[in-house]
């Protein structure tokens, strides 16, 4: 259990995004209401998704009529994979293996260089193949470049021609390296710790006085709760409503059918919480 007080307002939300706020290009019940509420208050939408970059997640809520966002408040897991290379090595080289929005992420601070990569960087999407998983395995065997995945998710839930598809998550496709290397990848995205933490410094805010809002207790809920974070589990994810919360994980601090149900708990508990628009 974190130490976070539900007897004071959080200072800023974190939110997960699929699950959350849309499914596929449906957005969920009350997402928009919830958005324009929390207008006024500081908050980071994050995803463990490095397929799209933050302008094409902002374009798409635009598109959706939830929110018109600025990009600068999304960090996707392929964001924030950049931005942590770019400490710890500045002007590192890459190799990557995955959608094209992950390299472009990747070449905002680094340089693509498959002979002479620093970091292999596996991410979700098309991009994995024998070619790809050879160039990168003796990268790390025979150059010595480090091993990073963007984001755990075994699995992803997309709509491909309109049908729902279960597609090969990030740890998936990383665990052919894992294999081969003999070695675990650095992960960076949720449950890890270093995407919310990135996401409380853009905000300033500590970790206790922030609550982060997501549908997956084995990523949202027990990455936050292992910062110390409030926890909001909303069960219009892939979780199921029905569902018995995970043997061996602190319950979350509030545990809702949707977020109109979490808007009328915080509204009881803190009579200032800004009213729906
Ligand atoms: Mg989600």
């Amino acid at each position: 259990m974190g130490q976070y007080d539900t007897h004071f307002e959080p200072e800023a939300l974190l939110l997960d995004m699929d699950g959350v706020l849309y499914h596929g290009s449906r957005p969920l019940l009350f997402a928009r209401e919830f958005l324009q509420a929390i207008e006024e208050i500081p908050h980071r939408f994050l995803t463990n998704n490095p397929i799209s970059t933050p302008s094409q997640v902002a374009d798409r809520l635009y598109e959706m009529g939830l929110a018109k966002v600025d990009p600068q408040q999304i960090l996707t897991s392929g964001l924030a994979t950049a931005r942590w290379l770019n400490e710890r090595l500045p002007g590192f080289r890459y190799f990557a293996v995955g959608a094209s929005g992950l390299d472009r992420e990747l070449s905002l601070f680094g340089t693509a260089d498959e002979k002479n990569a620093d970091y292999v960087v596996v991410g979700e999407g098309e991009g994995l193949d024998y070619a790809s998983l050879t160039t990168g395995i003796n990268l790390v065997l025979k150059g010595g470049a480090e091993l990073v995945s963007t984001n755990p998710d075994h699995t992803v839930d997309a709509h491909v021609n309109g049908e729902h598809r279960v597609l090969p998550g990030g740890g998936a496709l990383v665990a052919a390296f894992e294999v081969a290397c003999g070695k675990k990848a650095i992960t960076i995205g949720k449950p890890q710790p270093l995407l919310f933490e990135m996401a409380l410094r853009d905000l300033g805010v500590p970790a206790a006085r922030c609550v982060m809002v997501g549908d997956r207790p084995d990523t949202d809920i027990l990455g936050a709760q292992q910062l110390g974070m409030g926890t909001a589990m909303v069960r219009t994810g892939r979780f199921a409503p029905m569902a018995a919360w995970p043997t061996g994980q602190a319950a979350p601090d509030w545990d809702v059918s949707n977020l109109e149900q979490l808007w009328l708990a915080w509204r009881k508990i803190w009579p200032h919480w800004p009213s729906k628009k």
